[in-house]
């Protein structure tokens, strides 16, 4: 590498994310200290980019550093956590100054923006790999798991799923749209909004909540394995965005939606007694979320249209030819 990896830290990392008080030690040490708040637990998670599996390889060095922190900030969004401190451990082929400024600025200004401190990592040479590890507190005893949903429970998604797999497939041109359409539908891929205040504030009136990255209809089924009951969707419920349905028409746009992935919403329950106090405190417009379907006894999601089940294959819906 033309620059040194130290050079390559303290020029593109050092000052990348929020500056914390709670960090006493940060990126120049064998390892970061940091102080967890006295009542608080610790919420650790990582996940892992690869060029050419998690992302197209083309893709703008921005929207590899956004999507690596973000990915990590949805599930930190999902336990109803507040996200605090990140590691970096990045594997590039070449020490490229533009490609790396343009990746710190997308990694720096969701921490910024989400008050994540970058607190350490690692750097290597290989193919593109870009890892982050992902710290963050909430109130002991009090993060929302998959579990905990209850028959009688309302389900819920926010934000628009479905975009992101339409944009992914216009990225790699599977998939044409007119431009205007093309440019919400491919930032939804590239840009995607962890909603990082929806998870915190949900701790008050979710019994079970997770984030939305293989599929709603999937991440769905996990919620309700993993709270012993069954998911009830309806078809005609499902929140499709306007882009979306534009580009590939509405039956389209509600399979991506079930099926497409890569959209980091949240899909959450509530019980039927903190409805009307979920409604009136955090509304569903302003929040963007919307009801899509019901917790029933059983086991399994699935997708009810016109009232009658809907049959999807092992091999799962195949999205573009
Ligand atoms: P060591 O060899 O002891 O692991 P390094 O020389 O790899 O230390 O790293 C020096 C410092 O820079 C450490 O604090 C490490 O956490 C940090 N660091 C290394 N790579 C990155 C990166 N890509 N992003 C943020 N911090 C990094
Ligand atoms: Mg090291």
């Amino acid at each position: 590498m033309a620059l040194t990896e130290t050079a390559l830290i303290e020029r593109f990392f050092r000052a990348c994310g929020a500056q914390r008080a709670d960090v006493s030690l940060g990126i120049g040490d064998d390892a970061a200290l940091l102080s967890v708040p006295p009542g608080c637990e610790l919420v650790a998670t990582t996940d892992t980019l690869v060029a050419g599996v998690h992302f197209p390889i083309q893709s703008p060095a921005v929207s590899i550093g956004h999507r690596a922190l973000a990915v990590n900030l949805s599930d930190i969004a999902s336990m109803g956590a507040r996200p605090a401190w990140a590691l970096l451990a990045l594997t590039l082929p070449r020490a490229e100054e533009a490609w790396l400024a343009e990746f710190a600025a997308g990694l720096g200004g969701l921490a910024r923006e989400h008050r994540v401190a970058l607190v350490g990592g690692d750097t290597t040479q290989g193919p593109l790999c870009v890892s982050v590890q992902l710290l963050g507190v909430v109130v002991a005893g009090g993060a929302l798991r998959r579990a905990g949903a209850q028959p009688g429970d309302a389900l819920f998604v926010s934000g628009t799923p479905g975009d992101a797999a339409a944009g992914l497939a216009l990225e790699q041109a599977r998939l044409e749209a007119p431009p205007e359409k093309r440019d919400y539908l491919r930032e939804r891929f590239l840009l995607p909004t962890p909603r990082v205040a929806l998870g915190e504030r949900l701790r008050e009136y979710a019994s079970a909540c997770i984030d939305v990255s293989d599929g709603l209809l999937g991440d769905a089924g996990k919620l309700a394995r993993a709270s012993g009951v069954a998911a009830r969707l309806e078809f005609e419920a499902l929140p499709v965005s306007q882009p979306l349905v534009e580009a590939v028409g509405d039956e389209r746009a509600r399979m991506l939606a079930l099926t497409g992935g890569d959209d980091y919403e949240l899909c959450f329950t509530v019980p039927a007694s903190r409805l009307a106090r979920l409604a009136a405190e955090l509304p569903p417009r302003a929040w963007g979320y919307t009801r899509i379907g019901t917790v029933l006894v059983g086991e399994g999601a699935v997708v009810v249209r016109a009232g009658t089940v809907m049959e999807f294959s092992h091999s799962g819906y195949q999205h573009f030819t």
